[in-house]
């Protein structure tokens, strides 16, 4: 039996039910796959109902405000992608839901990933949509490394062309591979369980206790930080957003006191002026006359 029948049988029995699994909506998935960039399953399953309710069709979604789609993100994090969506909406009103991966990538905000993910599980087309995931299981499943880089993905994408069946549920193979990132094929995996244990190129030097596994995330070590400051940028661009959103308006004086209670307004105004710009520059906030307020629109 080859290694892609081992691997959909596998998620046949043991592959996670997830709402965004049961449609072929476009609308629904790209709401699903954007909302799983950089939020765990299980609080995007809560969102995704909530949203769908509030803007259950592109019509919906186009016709919304800036303040409405950042209102219904709220604790979702990651805030530009609410305003991406909902452009996204403008655009398929006006031109259409896109046919192929190539017209979803051209709709400004859409990624590769999305591109492809859109088109797999939406419209059922024959394509990888890659990420951490399916870079690491095939990473190490079809080339043997057991931590494949985003430079390795152009080989995946090459090699995985074998791995794709032409007929039947090719379309199913990228939620399988998700699923056995998640379950087994973890950053520590579990080879004694996996159903690809004797395809994969990388299993013997798990076993054999070869790899060294990394300790930190190259993504955690990239996030920044201002010093003396415990936590990245971005929870305190979220506290400055949920701020903004709560109240309306906030003033720029009191707003550092609100973000952190040991802001000090000497040697951290710049830091604080540099996020509300960042937010302004993506959309999510106005600034004006030292007062922050929800963009208009
Ligand atoms: S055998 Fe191990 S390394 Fe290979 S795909 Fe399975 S869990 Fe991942």
């Amino acid at each position: 039996m080859g290694a892609t029948t081992k691997l959909l049988r596998w998620y046949r029995l043991h592959g996670r039910n997830l709402p965004w699994r049961r449609t072929r909506d476009p609308y629904r998935i790209l709401v699903s796959e954007v909302m799983l960039q950089q939020t765990q399953v299980d609080r995007v399953k809560e969102y995704y109902r909530t949203w769908l309710k509030k803007f259950p069709t592109w019509k919906k979604l186009a016709r919304a405000s800036n303040a409405d789609v950042i209102h219904a993100w709220a604790g979702l994090g990651y805030n530009r992608r609410a305003l991406m969506v909902r452009d996204v909406a403008r655009s398929v009103i006006e031109h259409g839901v896109p046919k192929t991966e190539v017209a979803w990538f051209a709709i400004k905000g859409i990624g590769p990933y999305t591109a492809a993910a859109v088109s797999a599980f939406a419209q059922k087309r024959r394509t990888l949509p890659i990420d951490t995931n399916i870079r690491r299981v095939l990473g190490r499943l079809l080339l043997g490394k057991p931590f494949a880089e985003l430079k390795d993905d152009e080989t995946i994408r090459s090699k995985a062309d074998d791995f794709l069946p032409r007929r039947g549920a090719y379309y199913d193979v990228p939620q399988a591979i998700f699923d056995l990132a998640t379950l087994i094929c973890t950053k520590n995996p579990d080879c004694a369980s996996c159903p690809l244990r004797k395809d994969c190129k990388a299993a013997k030097l798990f076993v054999s206790g070869r790899v060294q596994i990394p300790k930190r995330s190259i993504a955690t070590a990239r996030e920044r930080k201002h010093r003396n400051k415990p936590f990245p940028d971005r929870i305190y661009r979220g506290r400055i957003l949920k701020t903004v959103r709560e109240r309306g308006q906030v003033s720029g004086r009191r707003l550092g006191q609100m973000i952190d209670p040991d802001f000090d307004k000497h040697l951290d105004q710049e830091w604080l002026e540099m996020m509300i710009d960042r937010l302004a520059k993506d959309g999510l906030v106005s600034y004006s006359r030292k007062i922050i307020t929800l963009p208009k629109g």
